[in-house]
């Protein structure tokens, strides 16, 4: 005979559009106590409509800032990158090529581009190579990403993102069923508060590194929490190992993927209430 809890997940896997990858991760989803949301690309669409184009810079044109910081995170797998490469495509910029690219998890991209080397990133980026933050003119909920060249902010570039329709729904859900739900991002405190507010989720943490989102989970898990961790990038992959049950995007990285139990293959965060509720009723009904 098929084990039950096989025949369980099998059924609520093809149900929900859930491909899962660790049985024993998806058996304990039902004593989950805290979920933590990774904010782009998680809760929100991660689409990344470049918004605004503005040149700090005597030399440079708004469209310099646009082709050279799309030259750079070409390589790039970030929505930010994806964000760029459309509005340059739709514009008929060509964009150059880049040599000696990096991508810091969490922060931007460094390349060189024509024989200089520029910075492309957000707060934590202007903080690494020692710039304060500028005023730029912006609203809460747009994600602002700077040019750099040596110590100089040629210019920014702003996005704006869109809230998933489901994680209204999503939250509120859980929330009802005494799942405590945590935001966790690499973003700015103003994009993160922005959506937080909207969500309605009490708890959120801004400007947090790859490697201080598995730090959160494991804070949780010693004060006794059962966590669940849910993302999207390269940047939550080590939160997303570390967590009781992992939980990716389907429409993530592979790398987020291949760390994960569970992959919402339809990317939609109602799917991950539907599975921890799902999984404490059928409990229930077994003992
Ligand atoms: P989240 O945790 O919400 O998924 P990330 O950790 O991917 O966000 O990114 C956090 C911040 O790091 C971004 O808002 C941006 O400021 C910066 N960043 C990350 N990747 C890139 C990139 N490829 N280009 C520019 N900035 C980036
Ligand atoms: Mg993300």
């Amino acid at each position: 005979a098929i084990p039950l809890v096989v025949a369980i997940s099998t059924s609520i896997s093809a149900k929900n559009g859930l491909l899962i990858r660790n049985r024993t991760a998806f058996e304990n989803s039902r004593q989950v106590t805290t979920i933590i949301f990774d904010k782009t690309g998680t809760l929100t669409e991660g689409s990344h409509t470049v918004n605004k184009l503005v040149s700090l810079s005597q030399e440079h044109k708004e469209e310099d800032i646009l082709q050279l910081a799309t030259a750079v995170e070409q390589p790039s797998e970030h929505h930010i990158a994806k964000g760029l490469i459309k509005e340059s495509k739709e514009r008929g910029i060509d964009i150059p090529e880049v040599k000696d690219f990096e991508y810091q998890s969490g922060v931007g991209v460094i390349g060189k581009v024509d024989g200089t080397t520029y910075h492309v990133g957000g707060p934590n980026m202007l903080e690494k190579v020692g710039l304060d933050e500028p005023e730029t003119d912006t609203d809460a909920n747009e994600t602002v990403v700077y040019l750099i060249q040596d110590k100089e902010i040629l210019g920014y570039v702003s996005f704006v993102d869109k809230i998933r329709e489901s994680s209204y729904d999503a939250i509120k859900t859980l929330k009802d069923n005494d799942i405590k739900c945590i935001l966790l991002t690499g973003d700015n405190e103003k994009v993160a508060k922005a959506v937080a507010d909207k969500l309605d989720m009490k708890d959120y943490f801004a400007g947090v590194l790859p490697d201080e989102k598995q730090d959160k989970v494991k804070e949780l898990q010693d004060q006794g929490e059962v966590v669940a961790m849910t993302g999207d990038g390269v940047n939550d992959a080590p939160a997303l190992a570390q967590a009781d049950i992992g939980i990716a995007i389907g429409s993530g990285t592979d790398v987020a993927a291949e760390t994960a139990d569970i992959i919402l293959v339809d990317s939609d965060p109602k799917d991950i209430s539907s599975l921890i509720l799902f999984g404490k009723a059928t409990y229930k009904k077994m003992i």
